[in-house]
């Protein structure tokens, strides 16, 4: 409905590549970008506008991305990945919102994956990793947040008792996505009581098998401000086989905190593929719509909000690629990690008011998509992690002032 500036796509790319630049992105990540934005170009504005608006999950687009092989971007080729690094994968997210598309739906298994990659067992990795490279299994669903524990992880009740060569699940999960749409879900449950001195120790991860589950696990869907196939989910003794303990007992919390830089950097990516977007779409429309005789971009009311989202999402996009290649070297990112995800997720957010604002009454319309993508844009303020709690980790990690809570 709105034409998005060829001129501004192609200098973009035309910035990534120039030579002697030395932030310029390496050509195999270039050309990683146009193959993206081809497959997504077959999923256009209405195909998402018809799904947000059925609050459907985008089964076809999905499928079309595993088929391609992005999905398994982090597995290895051992397995049947891709083997990319976080650089690589980072790039894909993000093409696919800066094409106007959603990866919230799909990025889980990305993420996800890397709890199985660096902890799960010799007999996990092959009997799992090669069929979810394939498309045969898929792991979407991550369920660590319960309604009493918020964002203090350390809290969670869901308790997982050893009885033989099981452990039995009982407690409850909020706000777990994809959960109906996947078949293998990484569980955080307590399987020791809450050490005040250590309250991180007694927390274990677990595969569970979502085919298996029976009426030993319910899920409740829940109408969430955009289309995230979001769930509560209740464990009534479920079984879960030992053999599919991820890493060592009680140390849970560590597995998971290895992830989550990977998670950060990535969600960054989104968010500056999400506001890359709004500034294209709203720059668009400002140069065609006239009011009072003239184009509104060329008023500074207009120009100066998107100007300004464009520059927090460049600054944004530098911390960001350089957070991922960190963690590809395999250098501490912690820092770099919560500060991309912080700004970027600020910048998509200025970038999608300037949109509204932009677009005037069509910005409320969901004919125009900016409404939409507006939405979803707007979780990553508050999840995974609350921007409060990286500011957090930044005073405290960074900075070294007083732990705050
Ligand atoms: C659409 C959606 C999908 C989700 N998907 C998943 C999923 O798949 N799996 C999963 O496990 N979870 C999921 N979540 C949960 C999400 O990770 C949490 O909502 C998020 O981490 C915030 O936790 P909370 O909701 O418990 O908020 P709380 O921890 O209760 O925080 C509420 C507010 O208080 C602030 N606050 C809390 N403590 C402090 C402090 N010490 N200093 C300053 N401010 C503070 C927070 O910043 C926030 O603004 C999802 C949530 C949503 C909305």
């Amino acid at each position: 409905m709105i034409e998005v500036s060829p001129t501004m796509s192609a200098q973009r790319e035309a910035a990534a590549i120039a030579p002697g630049d030395p932030f310029a992105e390496p050509p195999h990540i270039v050309s990683l970008r146009r193959e993206i934005r081809a497959l997504c170009m077959e999923f256009p504005d209405p195909y998402w506008r018809d799904l947000d608006r059925r609050r459907e999950y985008p089964e076809a687009f999905v499928r079309a991305l595993t088929e391609a092989g992005w999905l398994a971007a982090l597995i290895p080729t051992e397995y049947g990945g891709r083997g990319f690094g976080l650089q690589e994968t980072a790039a894909i997210l993000q093409e696919i919102n800066q094409s106007g598309g959603y990866a919230g739906p799909a990025h889980a298994q990305i993420y996800v994956m890397g709890a199985l990659l660096r902890h799960g067992s010799e007999e996990q990795k092959p009997k799992y990793l090669p069929q979810i490279a394939s498309g045969a299994l898929r792991l979407q669903a991550f369920a660590v947040t319960e309604p009493t524990a918020g964002s203090d992880t350390t809290r969670i009740e869901t308790r997982a008792v050893r009885d033989g060569d099981h452990y039995l699940v009982s407690g409850r999960k909020i706000y777990i996505s994809r959960v109906r749409n996947s078949d293998l879900m990484v569980l955080l449950a307590r399987t020791a009581p809450r050490d005040e001195a250590r309250p991180t120790e007694g927390l274990s991860l677990f595969l569970v098998d979502l085919r298996e589950t029976g009426d030993r696990m319910r899920t409740r869907p829940l109408r969430m401000m955009m289309n995230n196939d979001t769930n509560e989910v209740v464990f009534d003794q479920l079984p879960v086989p030992a053999a599919n303990l991820i890493g060592v007992e009680g140390r849970g919390f560590r597995h998971i905190l290895d992830g989550w830089n990977a998670e950060r950097i990535l969600i960054a990516a989104e968010c500056v593929g999400d506001g890359r977007w709004f500034v294209e779409r709203a720059s668009g429309y400002a140069k065609t719509r006239r009011v009072f005789g003239r184009p509104i971009g060329a008023n500074q009311g207009i120009q100066f909000p998107l100007a300004s989202a464009w520059a927090q999402l460049e600054a944004a996009d530098l911390v960001a690629r350089r957070a991922a290649a960190r963690f590809d070297a395999g250098l501490p990112c912690g820092a770099e990690a919560n500060m991309a995800k912080l700004l970027a997720s600020e910048a998509s957010w200025a970038a999608g008011n300037a949109a509204v604002d932009t677009l005037g009454g069509h910005g409320f319309n969901a004919a125009y998509d900016v409404e939409r993508k507006f939405r979803e844009t707007r979780l990553y303020r508050v999840a995974p992690v609350s921007n409060n709690l990286v500011l957090s980790y930044l005073a405290q990690h960074v900075l070294g002032l007083p732990r705050s809570y």
